[in-house]
Order: structure tokens, then sequence, then C-alpha cells
């Protein structure tokens, strides 16, 4: 396998032999007009008027009743799981098949992951699997829902929506509903994808976006806690910025809070882009659709959006036939500096989460052998 077509295909449609990368942000909006105004108004730091702006234009774009900037999605993360009520020693059922953040929020609760399998069709995490798991291992208490195995309660159930491509939401939001246990969505990769007409991450009880500097958008580095518990979204507003009781003078804080705060600077970036999220989105679904007529003709499956879904495209995907197939694909377009990459490694290979009980994980293999992310920015 060459792979020259593919390589011919990308340069054209990004007009370059030279390097391609996977995805890149574009500043073309406000970007640097509201930046400058934070400087010209002083207020770079943790408190000022983009600030807000954001959150209200995140509660608005998410069609939630309420929006928390923090300094990134995985803070977000970490904060969202204990706003559901997630304690130390506690459990949370997740996807192996995710970037190492989801994980690690949980362990920053002191909490333990659960890894179940994804569905073939999402990649994401599968209700199926989480009906599976708890029929076999769940116990209905007064408190809540118990791993018979661990005799741990199972705080919280994280899935991930890969790529941009939603989880089957329904029948994941019907199993936890029955089984009371409460639902993040790790929607850090879904910004603009919708299912069924609503945002991803206002499904569950919060969602967590990020703005890192290679997602749809970018504030630098920030994040977004979004829910439609108005009390949750208070709280996690008090949690996020040290607990910190108004006062006119007094320093009193009635909790051990954290300094998770998005920058005014960080949150200027962030309006600007929020701005041109619809053109991005329509510009990387025009990619995708170009991307999809040539992958079929090449006999190369490109992974495209389900019925009653709409995904962002933020990472596009091929599916390859095999492990084989996969690196021969990473190793030729890489080497002509057309950057590919590889799906994650499934997080229970990772040394601290090799022992996390978990089920067979038949479709993540499947998966992990064979997706490889292609340049994906918005042209
Ligand atoms: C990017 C990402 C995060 C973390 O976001 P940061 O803003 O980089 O901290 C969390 N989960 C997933 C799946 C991500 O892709």
């Amino acid at each position: 396998m060459v792979f020259k077509e593919t390589i011919q295909f990308i340069q054209d449609k990004f007009n370059t032999k030279d390097f391609i990368p996977l995805h890149v942000p574009h500043f073309n909006g406000n970007e640097r007009k509201y930046v400058l105004d934070t400087l010209d108004s002083t207020f770079v730091s943790s408190v000022g008027a983009y600030v807000d702006r954001g959150e209200a234009m995140m509660t608005e774009i998410s069609q939630t009743k309420g929006a928390v900037a923090v300094v990134n999605g995985t803070a977000g993360l970490q904060v969202a799981l204990q706003l559901v009520g997630v304690k130390p020693g506690e459990e949370v059922l997740t996807q192996a098949l995710t970037f190492v953040a989801t994980t690690n929020a949980i362990q920053y609760n002191g909490a333990q992951p659960i890894f179940l399998d994804v569905d073939y069709d999402t990649m994401g995490l599968s209700p199926k699997s989480v009906l599976d798991f708890l029929e076999e291992f769940g116990e209905r208490r007064d408190k809540g829902t118990f791993n018979k195995k661990s005799g741990k309660r199972i705080a919280a159930c994280l899935p991930m929506h890969t790529f941009g491509f939603p989880v089957h939401l329904e029948e994941l939001l019907a199993v936890c509903k029955d089984w009371n246990i409460p639902i993040v969505e790790d929607a850090a990769e879904s910004l603009g994808s919708s299912y069924k007409g609503k945002p991803t991450g206002s499904f569950g009880k919060v969602g967590v976006f990020s703005f890192n500097g290679n997602k749809i958008v970018t504030s630098g580095g920030g994040g977004m806690i979004v829910t439609n518990d108005e009390k949750l979204g208070k709280l996690g507003k008090h949690l996020t910025t040290t607990a910190k009781i108004p006062h006119a003078f007094e320093y009193f804080h009635d909790q051990t809070g954290y300094n998770f705060r998005m920058p005014n600077l960080n949150a200027a970036l962030l309006c600007a882009q929020l701005e041109q999220l619809r053109s991005f989105l329509e510009n990387k679904r025009k990619l995708a659709g170009d991307y999809a007529e040539f992958f079929e003709n090449q006999g190369i499956t490109f992974r495209k959006e389900l019925e009653n879904t709409k995904a962002n495209y933020w990472l596009m995907c091929v599916e390859m036939e095999n492990l084989e197939h996969r690196n021969s694909f990473l190793e030729v377009t890489n080497g002509s500096k057309v950057m590919t990459r590889p799906i994650w490694q499934l997080m229970f290979r990772l040394p601290m989460y090799a022992h996390c009980q978990r089920d067979a994980q038949t479709n993540a293999e499947f998966l992990e052998q064979r997706i490889v992310n292609i340049p994906s920015s918005a042209i």
C-alpha cells in the first residue's frame, strides 16, 4: 500500500506540500481586538467582562442554564465529578478508549474508574455495556448503586463523545436513570455536535467542554462547565473561584475550593472564537464531505456521523483494515509531512490504570488497532 492518492488529495485540499498538521486554530475574527481590549482595560486576570460574556455565550450555545469558565477542560471535569457527588473511595463508569484527561479527572477526586466498552458505531461509551455491567455487578441500595465486586458506590457515569461523534445518549440516559447514576458528559471534543437536535453537553447532569489549542475553538487554554441545574452551576462557580463568600473586604472561604478560573485574557480569545463557531463547523463539514467521497473511491472507511446526530468533525478519522494496514498508513503519511495519528492506547494499558476493573473491551480494542486521525483543520 503506497497511499499516494491519499497524500496527493490532502496536499491539494490544504494547498501545500509542506507539513500539514492535524488541526490548527484560525484567528481571522475579533481575536486581536478583544485581546488588546483586555490589555487596555488592565483586566487580564481572573475577573473581567470577557469571562462573563464567554459564559453567557456558552450557556446559549450549549442550550443549558448555566456555564462556568475554567482554566482547562481537565479541571472542569474534576470539578464536574465533585458537583454530581463523587467522593474519595467511590467509582465512576467510563470508557477506556479516551484521552487520559477523562480518567485522570476521576483519579483527582480519589475515585476509581471502571472501564466499560464503547460502541463500534459511536466509538463512545456503550449503553449496552453499562447495562450489562450493572446487571452483573450493580446492587441497588438506599444510598445509590453499589458495585458487588468492590463494595464501593458507583457515583457517576462519564461518557466521552469521541472526536465529536455523540454517544447513544437516549439509551445511556435511560440506563443511568434506572440505576440512579448521574451522568457527566466529557464533551471536550464535541462543541457544536448534537443528538436529535440538542447539543452534546446538555444531556447529563453536568457537561464539560475544552478550549485547548487543538480543539475546534481555542482560548489558548480553557474549559467550560455547563449544567441545567442552576444550583449546581452556582456551586461550580463557587468551587472554582476559591469558595470565597462575597464580602466588601473580608476573606472567608467556606470550603477547600480551587483557583480554576479562566483568565480574562483567555476569555477574550474565547469570545472571538465562539463568534466563528458556526463558520468553523460549516467548513469542517464541507471537508468531511470531500473526504467521504474521496475515501469511498479508495476503498478506505471514512467515519461519518450517525443518523439523528450531527458531528462537529473536530478530528476526522479513517478506519483501516487491521493493525498492519494502520501502521503502514501512519508511516507513509507522516513520512510525507502529512500528519496522521492513531487513536489513543486504551487507558488500562497505562501503568496507573492497569489494575482497574473492566469488561471485555471488544470494540475498544478493535478501534484501537484501526482508527487514524487525518488533517482536519477548517479551511
Ligand atoms: C482535550 C480533552 C480534555 C481536556 O481538556 P484540556 O482543556 O486540554 O484540559 C478532556 N477530555 C478529552 C476527551 C479531551 O479530548
